[in-house]
This record gives C-alpha cells, sequence and structure tokens, in this order.
C-alpha cells in the first residue's frame, strides 16, 4: 500500500517511529528544521530534507512544506507523531487530498475529538462516564456564565474547547472570580489555539489520571491495551508514567476498557489511540482522547509486549487487528522518567550541546533518546530529550531498576532533571503508589 513513510517530526519519537518503519522494511524520509539540521539521527533516515528554519511555524508546522517533501520523494504515508500536526484536522485532510496515507484515524475523528466539548458529548453518547459538567460552550453572558457554575457547584474549571499541552484551563472557588478567569482563558485559548470557546467542568479536588490505550483497525474491530496512571504531574505536563496503574483493581480497568472500545466502533475511529481519565473514590471520568501515539506508550509496550507504534502503521495500511481482546496479557510493571534538558531545582530550560552521555542497560531497561555525544538541544522546541522506561516483574521490580538506571545516566554539557526523578522516586507518596494529580506539586511547594 506505501513503501516509504515520511515522519513530520523530529527528535525521540521520530527515531522511534524510525525504528517501528525499520521492522516492516519501510523506506524512511526524514524532515528537519535548520536548527535540528546536524541532528546525528538524521543519518538514520533513507532520505532528509530540510524544510525550513527554526521557528516551528515554518518548518514542523508547515503544512505546505512538508507535502512538498513528501511529494519529492516518494513518500506514500506521513507519521505525525505527537505534538506538532498529530492532532490537526485540516493536516490530515490535505495529506489525504493529495492521495496520502495520514497515519492516525480519519480527519473527521480528529476534528471531533480535538473540539473537548464535541468529544465529551460523543463520549456521553457512547456511555463512557465523563466529568460532570455541561457538553457545551459557555455562553459570552456573565450571568448566564455564573448560574452554570452555581448549578456545577464550586469549585469549577474552566477550560478551552480546543486545548492541549495543559494549557488553557484554570481553576474558580468562587462566582466573583468566574467573571475575571472566564475573559483571561478565553483570551489566553484565542491566542494559544486559534479558538476562544471556553467550557466547564467540575473540578476534582484529588483524582489520580489513568487512561486507556486502544488500537482499532479499519474492519470494525477495537481491543484496548489496558491501563496507564500519569498522575505525577508538574503544571498539568506528565512527569512519570506506569502501568498499570496502582491499587486499582483489575476488573474496573477491564470494564472502562471495553466501554472505550465499544466508543471507538461507535465513532468509527481507527488506529491508535488514549481515552484519558480521571478517577478519584472509585470512579472514572472522561476528561479527553488523543488521536495519535502518546509520549508513554513505552510503558504499555513494556508490559504488554507489543510494538505500538508497528501496529498503528499495520493499521494505516489497513489491516486487521492481529490480537482479539483475549491475546492481551499484562505481564510485571513499567515506569517511565520524562529527560528532560532543563535546571533540575528552577525547570528553566537548559539547551546547549552535549559534551559526554553516558546511558543505562540491563535487563529491563530501556532509553529511547536521538541524543548522542556531541549532539544540540537547541533552544527552539520542547526540552524532552528522550525516556527512561524500566520494567519489572512487580512495581518494586521496576522502581528499583528506574532507581539504578538514573544513577547509572551521565549527561554533561547541558543540565536535566535526572536528580529530581531521583528524589521523585524516593518520596513515600510516589513509592506507595497512587498518589493524586496535585501530589508533586505539593512536594515541590513544601520544598
Ligand atoms: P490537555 O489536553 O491540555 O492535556 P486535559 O483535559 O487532558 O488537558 O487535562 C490535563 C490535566 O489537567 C489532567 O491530567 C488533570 O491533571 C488536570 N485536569 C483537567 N480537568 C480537570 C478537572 N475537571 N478536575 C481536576 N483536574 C483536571
Amino acid at each position: 500500500m506505501f513503501d516509504t513513510v515520511l515522519i513530520a517530526n523530529r527528535g525521540e519519537i521520530a527515531l522511534r517511529i524510525l525504528r517501528a518503519c525499520r521492522m516492516l522494511d519501510l523506506r524512511v524520509v526524514a524532515i528537519c528544521s535548520e536548527a535540528d539540521r546536524d541532528s546525528p539521527w538524521l543519518r538514520k533516515a533513507d532520505q532528509v530534507l530540510c524544510i525550513g528554519p527554526a521557528a516551528a511555524g515554518q518548518s514542523y508546522l508547515d503544512h505546505n512544506a512538508i507535502l512538498y517533501a513528501a511529494r519529492e520523494t516518494g513518500a506514500g504515508a506521513i507519521h505525525p507523531g505527537y505534538g506538532f500536526l498529530s492532532e490537526n484536522a485540516d493536516f490530515a485532510e490535505k495529506v489525504e487530498a493529495e492521495g496520502l496515507v495520514f497515519i492516525g484515524p480519519g480527519p473527521q475523528v480528529i476534528r471531533q475529538m480535538g473540539d473537548k466539548i464535541a468529544a465529551k458529548a460523543a463520549m456521553q453518547a457512547a456511555g463512557v462516564p465523563c466529568v460532570p459538567g455541561p457538553s457545551a460552550a459557555l455562553p459570552e453572558d456573565a450571568a448566564a456564565i455564573r448560574d452554570m457554575a452555581v448549578a456545577l457547584g464550586f469549585p469549577v474549571i474552566v477550560k478551552a474547547a480546543g486545548g492541549g499541552g495543559g494549557r488553557g484551563m484554570r481553576v474558580v472557588h468562587s462566582p466573583e472570580a468566574l467573571d475575571t478567569a472566564v475573559p483571561l482563558t478565553r483570551e489566553e485559548a484565542r491566542k494559544a489555539f486559534g479558538n476562544p470557546t471556553l467550557y466547564l467542568e467540575k473540578y476534582l479536588d484529588r483524582p489520580r489520571h489513568v487512561e486507556i490505550q486502544v488500537l482499532c483497525d479499519n474492519h470494525g474491530n477495537a481491543i484496548h491495551l489496558g491501563d496507564r496512571d500519569c498522575s505525577l504531574q508538574r503544571r498539568h505536563q506528565k512527569v512519570i508514567e506506569e502501568a498499570p496503574a496502582p491499587g486499582i483493581p483489575r476488573s474496573a480497568i477491564e470494564e472502562l476498557g471495553a466501554l472505550c472500545t465499544r466508543a471507538c466502533r461507535q465513532i468509527g475511529y481507527r488506529g491508535l489511540g488514549t481515552f484519558e481519565f480521571l478517577y478519584q473514590d472509585g470512579i472514572f471520568a472522561f476528561i479527553e482522547m488523543n488521536t495519535r501515539v502518546q509520549v508513554e506508550h513505552p510503558v504499555t509496550e513494556m508490559v504488554t509486549g507489543i510494538d505500538l507504534v508497528r501496529a498503528q502503521i499495520l493499521l494505516a495500511m489497513g489491516q486487521p487487528l492481529p490480537w482479539r481482546q483475549d491475546d492481551i496479557n499484562i505481564e510485571g510493571h513499567a515506569i517511565e522518567c520524562r529527560i528532560n534538558a532543563e535546571d533540575p531545582e528552577t525547570f528553566l530550560p537548559s539547551p546547549g550541546r552535549i559534551a559526554r552521555i553516558d546511558l543505562p542497560g540491563g535487563p529491563g531497561v530501556r532509553v529511547d533518546t536521538h541524543m548522542v555525544q556531541g549532539a544540540v538541544v537547541p533552544p527552539n522546541y520542547d526540552a524532552m530529550i528522550g525516556k527512561l522506561i524500566t520494567h519489572g516483574a512487580d512495581r518494586a521490580d521496576a522502581l528499583r531498576r528506574m532507581e539504578h538506571a538514573l544513577s547509572e545516566t551521565t549527561i554533561e554539557g547541558i543540565r536535566t532533571n535526572i536528580p529530581f526523578h531521583s528524589r521523585l522516586l524516593r518520596d513515600p507518596a510516589v513509592r506507595e503508589g497512587g498518589p493524586t494529580i496535585h501530589h508533586l506539586e505539593a512536594v515541590l511547594a513544601a520544598k
């Protein structure tokens, strides 16, 4: 169906996708910006095109430049990775209009799930439990907004319908605060996402973030690959993830997974996807769906033994799912630490050249990174430079392996958050398992 994949991304995920392509004997076209021109991973691709300057808007986000690169190189498919154009329905549409395959679900589904109000409405219709709140946009009228919030009960969270990356949301504790919070968030949403539409949700005070991984084919089959716990967050951004979520009855996950796969069939989902939930007092509540590969996908790969990116590409080729739900077994426990080029105390970005890098290994240790000695972390993009993943027979085993993996890792020339991870793994609530989404911020505030 296609023999060449253009990877419309950079960094560790681009390399991860290249590796999946290699498993399928696919030719790989890499693109890069001028800032990434010397990135060593590019040498692993069959062909490289520099498509524009460092600014993402003129390179990794430039639809025309990427489509031109695909045409010039004879690519038959485009893999968007995560971030950048991965959830851009307009781009997916243009890719299809060119007669190419967009490795992801159809543009209509991306558009529907990208509008968080529409996504929640679709989930409600499919019987998936959602966070309480009207599945409608906030009106303009301040009094009407107050009425909605009072009916829901404070605290509430004001969220952008087109939001993502943990931005465009604000917690509000009183009707008075609402009057200033709504216009502020609306303006932020308009600037950041080009969409000022807001909605309201009940603010849950001590939830965990638990998500379900799904895989669907074009033939009406959908399965889930269990859960991940991504509660350790800073500024609504995940820092450490694990699979499975500790302390949650497996029967509850099976039930939730079955609801998700049913919803997938109902919305006509195709490929790899994630249903995100908040979990509090034994209740799951849907917040959003990600229609792409996620940063934390390796923890699911480690406990299921399935190459998710390879599966995603095969599904995009139109192949039927090679597994039934009964074939999916969760074995042991996996943990992932996101390695960022940042100061471990202040979290300020720390771009620069890697003078020396020494990576860990051994049983149950996986490193997903495009970093090598001499590589440069440009200041223009996300600070994440890789991920350390460990797998063990149980959680204690995976934790122990992670502690050693972190202590074996040396990166010189830039600062990284490795010391921060090492400290965090010694935190009693983290060791115990199952802290809430507020735990990490509370630890930092206490310091
Ligand atoms: P994004 O698309 O920006 O990641 P999400 O809707 O997935 O936005 O929310 C990101 C994070 O924000 C969640 O993991 C959680 O920590 C917090 N959050 C979102 N909605 C709520 C809510 N209703 N109550 C409490 N926390 C929330």
